[in-house]
Formats: C-alpha cells, structure tokens, sequence
C-alpha cells in the first residue's frame, strides 16, 4: 500500500498510520483480557449499531461516517509488537484481536497486516489469543490459525446476530452474509481451530425474537461450534443517535421504546437483560451448546424493563 489513500473500496479510504507497537494493554476492568490488538483503526464493515466508533474521539473521528469512510491501516511497530508479545506470554494474559475494529475487514485482503501479526504469534508458545471477526477472510490464515493453535491458546469468535440475510445487509452493510459466516465457522471447526458464536449486540426488538435466535442457535450448532457469547445492544454517543435516526426511518415503531430504555444509559438491563439470558440459555441448551453472556456491569436500580 501507498503512503496515503492507498486504495477506494465501497467509498472507503485507507490510509497507513505509523504505530510503535500492535499490541496495547486493556485498562477495562470489564474486560476478560488484558491487552488488545488492533490493526486497523475504523473499520470499513459499517454495523449501525457499532460499538467501537466511540473510541477513536481522541483522533478527531467523531462521527460513526467516518469511522467506517476512512480507515487508517497501522503499519510499522513490529520489533515493540514481538518484545510486548513476549511479555504477555511471562504474564499469562490474553490478547484479544479485534475490539474495536474488525481485523479481517475488505482492506486485510491488500494489507495483510492481520497477517503479520498472526505470523509473529505462531513464534510464540503459550500466547493466549481470541481473534473476534465477521469476515470470511479468516479462512485465508487457517494454515497460521493452526501453527498458532499447536503452542497457545487459540479461539476465532465469529459474530452473527440474525439468521436474516436481508435485515443482516440493513444491519451490517458490508459484512458478509449469514450463509457465509456460518460457512466460516464450519470450515474453521473442521480445521481444528476452537470457534464461538458472537451472538452480541442482541437488538432489542429487532433481533430478540425466540423463534428466530432458535433457529440461528440450530444452525450454528450445525456447524460443529459449541460455545456461545451473546451480550445486549451497548448504545452510547455518537452511535447512539445514527442507530436512533435510522431505526426512525426503518422500524418507527420501535422508536419510543429505544428512547425511553436508553435514555441517560448505554446499556439496558434488568428484566429485559435476565430475559434474553433466560432465553439464549434455553437455547444453548436446547441445540447442545456451551457459553455465557458478557461480563455485565451493575444497572441503575430503576433501569425500565420495557423490552421485558
Ligand atoms: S465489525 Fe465491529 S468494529 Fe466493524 S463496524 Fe461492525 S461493530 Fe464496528
């Protein structure tokens, strides 16, 4: 790739950035891992309800629009990236690529940076490693997937929220769809690597229907996946307002009660968060699946449990 603007796909542009290390540690203590890997900043897959927007204000990316137009693919840092790499492994602590971007977006196909990173974690033995992504590029570095998952530690969460291919492309515009990612998730369970279903964000009234996450759940399991994380819609500022403008002009009805749930919060919980994990639950049970919900932060004792 070139120094700038290196490539127009889908109305996206690339651009590199100079980074001093690809990995970085997780101050969150919500979070189940203590460093991150990132190789993108913005992420080109363009979900309406994206979680990771939010994160980039401090570079002046303050729109969701320009979290998903312009991509910054981070280049250099790889003698930082291998000693960080190291010491990660004398911690016992685990790094988790793809939390704020998705590390196999359109891009990856040129940049590869994914790639490189992935290389460098097959040299290690004992890395702790979980990889989240929609993309069905991950099927390109199954060979490295399995070199990684020989020494350390290894699982691939592939996220999928609906069965429906046409509210997925409303959804996720440029995310592949259901058919392939369940594709994705066999062919990476054949190849031995450890595979879970994202099952998160759960969209209120949009994705929470039993009968429909019953029938995801029987298709995953299809697969040969056997562990599922689900979790519900995080919604805050900026994103907060695009998926609210777009959920006016797509599902109006649903507009007032979106509203009232997350007004002065960012996650719902509740009635309506026991509620979906009775249920998903259930489910896993059901179609013989293992897992859990997501570390769940405490609620305001008055949060409404309008979607209960
Ligand atoms: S794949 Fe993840 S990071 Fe990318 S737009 Fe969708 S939610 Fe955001």
């Amino acid at each position: 790739m070139g120094k700038d603007d290196v490539r127009a796909r889908g109305g996206v542009r690339y651009r590199e950035l100079e980074t001093r290390s690809h990995v970085n540690r997780c101050s969150s203590p919500r979070m189940p891992f203590g460093f991150t890997s990132n190789p993108f900043r913005g992420c080109a897959m363009a979900c309406r309800y994206c979680y990771a927007a939010y994160t980039h204000e401090f570079m002046g990316i303050t729109t969701p629009e320009a979290f998903h137009s312009l991509v910054y693919v981070k280049t250099g840092g790889w003698e930082q990236t291998a000693r960080q790499m190291a010491s990660v492994v004398r911690q016992g602590e685990t790094i988790a690529l793809g939390t704020a971007t998705d590390p196999y977006q359109p891009g990856e196909a040129q940049a590869k940076v994914t790639r490189r990173f992935l290389e460098l974690a097959a040299q290690y033995r004992g890395l702790s490693l979980g990889i989240t992504t929609k993309g069905a590029l991950v099927l390109r570095d199954v060979d490295v997937l399995q070199r990684i998952a020989r020494r350390s530690e290894l699982s691939v969460h592939v996220s999928l929220i609906s069965p429906h291919a046409d509210l997925l492309r409303e959804l996720e515009p440029w995310a592949p769809p259901p058919e392939v990612r369940l594709d994705v998730m066999r062919r990476l369970t054949e190849a031995g690597i450890e595979v879970w279903h994202n099952l998160a964000p759960v969209l209120p009234g949009l994705t929470d229907r039993e009968s429909d996450l019953d029938d995801l759940l029987a298709r995953v399991a299809a697969t040969g996946v056997r562990r599922v994380m689900h979790n519900v819609l995080f919604l805050r500022s900026p994103t907060k307002e695009k998926y609210l403008r777009w959920l006016a002009q797509a599902y109006p009805r649903f507009l007032p009660a979106y509203e009232r749930a997350y007004a002065g919060r960012v996650y719902l919980s509740g009635r309506y968060r026991d509620h979906v994990r009775e249920m998903v639950g259930r489910l896993r049970r059901k179609h013989g699946l293992d897992g859990h919900s997501y570390d769940e932060p405490k609620a305001p004792a008055e949060q409404m449990a309008l979607w209960s």
